[in-house]
């Protein structure tokens, strides 16, 4: 069995496409489906990698090392499931594969064109997703909003695919907006109907429409966009701002979509089970009190830019059952006065890369170890938290990473040996899971329930330095974990402090609601002891 479901967007950007498109995921597994979830991303970038994160938000790290879109973590986080590389489709690939068999001559002959050339392209990179991984059903979102030009080419490739699968085995959903006018107190459908519109022009009709906006629609909105879309009334749904975004599956069920999709999909139907999502959610509602953290980083005026930490802290606040109150602290501003910082439970610096800020991360961390506040130090927040120890416990005055002060007589973080030689940017860093073997049993090793070794993910160029490992540990920063077969650090854990972790990986890439990541479970409770 091979059904496809491929999710647009109408109106506007923004509305929530990827957690439509990983909630009908998560409904379609809970029935028993074999289930995956695919973005296409329209821009000519070949990943997201080589995007300013106040661009694009986040750029999310799969397990097989891709860089890819936001998206992709909110279908993990929802399947619980693992995605790879082919799941994230960009423009810049489709045409880099086209014009390379253009020049191997595989089209000799004739002319190479959008359509055929690039629409198929584009239909055998869904064909791979969902054969690879044996799936009954590929959801499909399709990024961008209908109309704008970038998209047509992947807009006109689901239409020609719905033609080769015929009917009964694909689902077009469109998601919509519809604002409410505070003058007159109306909801208004014109927008959709001009998207649906779009949308019909090129040979689409959808199937379903889901209508997104502050307030729910009613009968009489439904009855108004199925006259002027042609979609039955009973194939719309109303979906109004959720306060968490985990009770979308349950929102879009209690209107009864997986019968509507199982009616349009041909499928037998089946009753989802949410008992295991509703739990979590309930575990959630019940948190008791609040603990205060600080996240200090660069990026923090767009939150996008944090967006699995943000999932992967709120994942062990419920597990823990406290909530965790984030203020989000520029780190430059960390550069004059660590003012801000008193009376917080916890301090969290996470990735990022570029000079700007980084005297705000370190002045953060040697808050932390000197007043004792739990810390936890992900991948650049690792790294500065060793050069502050470096700086103010073995008094190297001008210890520091050489991606930021390269004359430094003490790199304690220095570029890894395969990097040295490394010219192009995209695609190249140390990226993907690695294995983290405990060397030490220390704290993080029963963290993680006493296993011998870890996979984590990776997305950096830089490392610690194995030179001055001796003495930093001599001190009392231990390195407990490392990618033996490297001799790589990955784990720093300082003794004498309630909790001080430094990770070279990014943890909160593999944080799951139905698995929080144990280290960060670990340092919300650490937050709430103190
Ligand atoms: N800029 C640092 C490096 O490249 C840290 C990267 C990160 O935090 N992801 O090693």
């Amino acid at each position: 069995m091979k059904k496809y479901i491929f999710v647009t967007g109408g109106v506007m950007s923004s509305l929530g496409k990827g957690i439509t498109s990983a909630s009908l995921g998560r409904i379609l597994k809970s029935e028993g489906y074999k289930v995956t979830i695919l973005k296409f991303d329209p821009y000519l970038n070949i990943d997201a990698g080589s995007q300013n994160p106040f661009q694009h938000g986040e750029v999310f790290v799969t397990e097989d090392g891709a860089e890819t879109d936001l998206d992709l973590g909110h279908y993990e986080r929802f399947l619980d499931e693992n995605l790879f590389q082919e799941n994230n489709v960009t423009s810049g690939q489709v045409y880099q594969t086209v014009i390379q068999k253009e020049r191997r001559g595989d089209y000799l002959g004739s002319t190479v064109q959008i359509i055929p050339h690039i629409t198929a392209e584009i239909k055998r990179r869904i064909r791979i997703v969902s054969e690879n991984s044996d799936k009954d059903i590929t959801i499909v979102e399709v990024g961008g909003t209908v109309g704008d030009i970038e998209s047509l080419p992947f807009l006109e490739s689901i239409r020609e695919f719905k033609m080769e699968e015929g009917e009964g085995n694909v689902a077009f959903v469109h998601l919509t907006y519809i604002p409410y006018l505070k003058m007159t107190g109306e909801l208004k459908t014109k927008p959709t109907q001009h998207s649906v519109g779009e949308l019909r022009k090129i040979g689409i009709q959808p199937d379903i429409i889901i209508a997104r906006g502050e307030r729910d629609i009613g009968k009489e909105e439904k009855k108004k966009i199925a006259l002027f879309t042609n979609v039955r009334e009973e194939n719309i749904f109303s979906l109004s701002n959720a306060d968490l975004i985990y009770k979308v599956p349950l929102i879009l069920e209690r209107e009864g979509i997986s019968c509507t999709l199982s009616r349009i999909l041909h499928l037998r139907e089946r009753e989802p089970k949410l008992f295991d999502w509703q739990e979590m959610i309930k575990k959630g509602m019940e948190r008791k009190g609040t603990v205060k953290l600080a996240i200090v980083g660069k990026y923090i005026k767009l939150q996008d830019a944090y967006l699995s930490l943000n999932e992967a802290i709120r994942h062990s606040s419920f597990e823990a059952g406290v909530n965790v109150d984030i203020q989000w602290i520029e780190s430059e501003l960390l550069e004059d006065s660590t003012a801000s910082l008193k009376g917080v439970n916890g301090i969290l610096v996470p990735g990022g890369f570029g000079k700007r800020g980084i005297e705000g991360m370190i002045s953060a961390a040697q808050f932390a170890r000197e007043n004792k506040i739990p810390y936890f130090g992900i991948c650049l927040g690792m790294q500065v938290a060793v050069i502050e120890f470096a700086k103010n416990v073995l008094k190297w005055k001008d210890a520091h990473s050489a991606e930021f002060m390269p004359q430094t007589t003490h790199p304690v973080i220095d570029l890894m040996e395969e990097q040295k030689n490394i010219t192009d940017k995209g695609g190249t860093m140390r990226l993907g899971a690695y294995k983290c073997d405990f060397i030490k049993k220390l704290s993080v090793y029963k963290f993680y329930g006493n296993k011998p070794y870890v996979f984590e993910r990776h997305r950096h160029r830089y490392e610690l330095n194995n030179g001055y490992r001796e003495q930093i540990e001599d001190k009392g920063l231990k390195i407990v974990g490392e990618y033996t077969e490297k001799h790589l650090g990955e784990i720093v854990e300082m003794r004498e402090h309630p909790f001080f972790v430094g990770v070279q990986f990014h943890p909160e890439f593999k944080s799951r609601p139905l698995s929080p990541h144990p280290l960060f479970t670990a340092f919300v409770r650490a937050m709430k002891s103190t």
